[in-house]
């Protein structure tokens, strides 16, 4: 395989994106690891996960794991490679970096209030600040956003994939019953905050 810079410049900044997007993920979960401790500690309530979620999120954890694949070792799987203009690539790699800080702020604005899951924990705060500001899932976003770049960044065409996973059963599915959840537990306080807030793009000026 040919690896001219542009090849390199990919793979450099994926791997970047990759593991700090990994770090901010690990960094915010100050609470025990194993499960048995977890639920004495802080009443978590799992019921809003569904096992299609979890096996969702193996699934995306694949996904992720196959980027590294992409940055590390991508020789023998040239049959996921699709021919790009290189102006395109150069879009994929400024959207995945776009992408990585979007999902970083958002990240760290919800501090202890992240999960990978649908939970509600001990002490879970609304938290409206930041992105929250404007949208009810800018974390969601910035992941359409890195993936649909991640796909001209890589030019594996295997990457659309994760992107229809992602759309149809994180931005249409699992939204709609995380906002159930944030219904039933602040109450009018989020219903409020629906007012103000767009779901994933910010509402325009009334
Ligand atoms: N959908 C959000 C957050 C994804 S992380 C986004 O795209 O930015 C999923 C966890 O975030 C869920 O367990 C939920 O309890 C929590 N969550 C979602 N919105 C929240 C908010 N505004 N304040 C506090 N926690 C929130």
């Amino acid at each position: 395989m040919d690896v001219g810079w542009m090849e390199i410049s990919a793979r450099i900044i994926a791997f970047i994106s990759l593991m700090s997007i990994g770090y901010y993920r690990r960094g915010n979960r100050k609470y025990p690891r194993d499960n048995e401790k977890r639920r004495e500690k802080k009443q978590i309530s799992t019921r809003w996960e569904s096992p299609l979620m979890k096996a969702v999120r193996v699934l995306m954890s694949l996904f992720y794991i196959l980027a590294f694949v992409f940055v590390l070792y991508p020789e023998p799987f040239d049959i996921f490679k699709i021919e790009i203009p290189d102006y395109l690539r150069v879009v994929g790699i400024l959207g995945t970096i776009l992408g990585t800080v979007v999902i970083i702020w958002a990240t760290r604005t919800l501090g202890d209030n992240f999960s990978p899951v649908l939970e509600i924990r001990e002490g879970h705060q609304l938290v409206t600040k930041g992105p929250y500001r404007w949208v009810r899932h800018p974390m969601y976003v910035g992941n359409v956003i890195w993936i649909l770049s991640f796909i001209l960044l890589s030019a594996w065409w295997i990457f659309a994939l994760y992107l229809i996973i992602f759309v149809v059963f994180i931005m249409i599915i699992r939204t709609s019953k995380e906002e159930q959840m944030l219904l039933e537990t602040f109450g009018k306080v989020y219903e409020d905050y629906m007012k103000t807030t767009g779901c994933f793009f910010p509402k325009l000026k009334k």
